[in-house]
């Protein structure tokens, strides 16, 4: 059996805890690797490694961080053929939608390679009498990043590019579930000519995560999970003093106006839906058409398309979605379907006992799809992740606004309309930090900022774009005189004024 070791200081390090955890291939639905679990003392070797690199790497000048983040976009590009299939093997995503989750993550890094513009500081000539002021953003020093199944490259990226950039030293805590291409692009890293240990892959389970969160060299924590461990991981990081942004859960609604191009929507719905057998945080799991009407019409679209799909092995070119990341997943949401079916919703496409040929083991689940779905149920607070799409009717544009507004999730929405004005005011009015408008994933662009609000986020900055150079660095400002000789000015001892 294959063992994914931890990668410490530019090198594959044998854990020595004991501890493993099971890699599937959801296609086949077995067992291919096992993964080292970190023990406390494995992470504050990590730890002493990094703090060591840091020193230089903080030295090293900003435009020398930024060509190493330049060769590391080409060494991506590169490979993305073969982080591709890696990254598919252990989470079962189709191939092209690999190469999507790397490319996001790969646009982070272009915007890391900015940054000797971005670390730029804010100056104030003649403040006061010879005096001026600037303030500066320095690097943190060591900090870490804790990252979700879904997605094995864009999220590590999202984190690390903008720490590395900034002068951090990083250690990546990737999910158990699929950490191969972490380690695969920490090695590129170290060949794009990052100095070794300044970023840093130690797997581990809630154990590692703990230790992280109280590892007193450790400044910074960046955690994207589920919404009940995002909120423990920034209380527990808050209490040791560190500086913490957490991710969560979601659930995404596609409000449909009686006005939007139906087509194009049932196609933006489904793909949205069901991209990824739903396993995205910005997935839309619940449309809401405004009027009977809309409600007929998108019903009927929406059961041809889904019908149309088709479930594959993840290098299936034509498959539109692959596996679940393993069978207590999908046992999961089998188990939402029933509890859907018994609080009242209308299964109008199940798509439990879905079986592929010639991969009866794989963690594969059909297309389903729910009709009368109410805001009581608890299929619909909570949050399902997999191929599961529900309706829920609104008879006016109020009701229709209310019900991502008031959901415990506000991560993405999206509106569906031709009509401005109404857009408008949906996206001025509703309360979920990211808004599409006719856009099904409003994931923001690299240089703006990716968060969500209410539970789908704790802390006060977002990831990646500015947000992601504030978070990993704190402002330091000198006030500075330079007199030019002549009399001793008298002892004060008032508070200095610049009147
Ligand atoms: P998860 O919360 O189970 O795991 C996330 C990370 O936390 C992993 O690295 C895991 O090892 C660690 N972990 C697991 N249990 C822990 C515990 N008890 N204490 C501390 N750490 C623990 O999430 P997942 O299943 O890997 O990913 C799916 C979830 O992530 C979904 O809820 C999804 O919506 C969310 N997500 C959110 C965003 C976002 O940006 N808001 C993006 C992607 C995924």
């Amino acid at each position: 059996m294959r063992n994914i070791e931890h990668f410490i200081g530019g090198q594959s390090v044998v854990g020595t805890s004991g501890h493993y955890g099971e890699v599937f291939d959801p296609n086949k639905g077995q067992v291919q690797a096992r993964v080292s679990l970190a023990s406390a003392s494995e992470l504050d070797r990590a730890v002493a490694n990094a703090a060591e690199a840091q020193k230089g790497w903080a030295q090293a000048n900003p435009q020398r961080r930024a060509r190493v983040m330049f060769e590391f976009k080409r060494l991506l590009e590169a490979h993305m053929d073969e982080l591709a299939h890696l990254l598919s093997s252990e989470h079962g995503k189709v191939i092209a939608d690999s190469k999507g989750d790397l490319q996001r993550g790969l646009e982070v890094i272009e915007f890391a390679c900015g940054i000797p513009h971005l670390l730029k500081g804010e100056y104030t000539q003649g403040a006061g009498p010879g005096i001026d002021v600037y303030s500066a953003r320095q690097a943190l020093g060591v900090v870490a990043g804790i990252t979700p199944f879904n997605f094995p490259a864009m999220i590590p990226m999202w984190m690390f590019g903008p720490a590395i950039a900034c002068g951090n030293a990083f250690i990546l805590k990737p999910s158990e579930r699929d950490p191969s291409v972490s380690v695969r692009l920490a090695e590129l890293m170290i060949e794009a000519g990052l100095p070794p240990g300044v970023l840093n892959v130690v797997h581990g389970d809630k154990d590692t995560v703990e230790a992280i969160l109280k590892h007193p060299t450790i400044k910074a924590v960046s955690f994207v999970g589920s919404s009940d461990i995002a909120q423990s991981v920034y209380s527990l990081g808050a209490q040791h003093g560190k500086r913490v942004q957490a991710m969560g859960g979601a659930k995404n609604h596609g409000i449909v106006l009686a006005d939007a191009d139906l087509d194009q929507t049932v196609a933006d719905l489904v793909g949205a839906a069901y991209g990824s057998a739903g396993e995205r945080c910005m997935a839309l799991p619940v449309v809401v058409p405004v009027g009977k009407e809309t409600a007929e019409a998108l019903r009927e679209k929406l059961v041809a398309a889904v019908k149309d799909l088709r479930i594959g092995v993840s290098t299936d070119p034509q498959a539109h979605f692959g596996p679940l990341i393993n069978a207590a997943h999908r046992a999961k949401v089998e188990t939402y379907l029933q509890i859907g079916v018994d609080e009242g919703a209308e299964l109008v496409l199940d798509g439990r006992g879905f079986s592929l040929p010639g991969h009866e083991q794989g963690f594969f689940l059909g297309p389903s799809l729910f009709d009368h779905v109410t805001a009581e149920m608890k299929t619909y607070r909570e949050e399902i992740f997999g191929p599961v799409l529900q309706i829920v009717r609104a008879d006016t544009f109020e009701e229709a606004l209310e019900l991502p507004s008031k959901h415990q999730y506000g991560n993405g929405v999206a509106i569906f309309t031709r009509n401005g004005d109404a857009a408008r005011e949906f996206a001025d009015r509703v309360e979920v930090g990211m808004v599409g408008i006719n856009v099904p994933i409003p994931v923001p662009v690299a240089y703006h900022s990716f968060g969500g609000w209410k539970r789908s986020g704790f802390g006060d900055l977002n990831q990646y774009g500015m947000d992601g150079v504030r978070f990993y660095t704190r402002t330091k400002t000198v006030t500075q005189r330079w007199p030019k000789g002549g009399p001793v000015s008298d002892q004060s001892f008032v508070i200095p004024t610049m009147r």
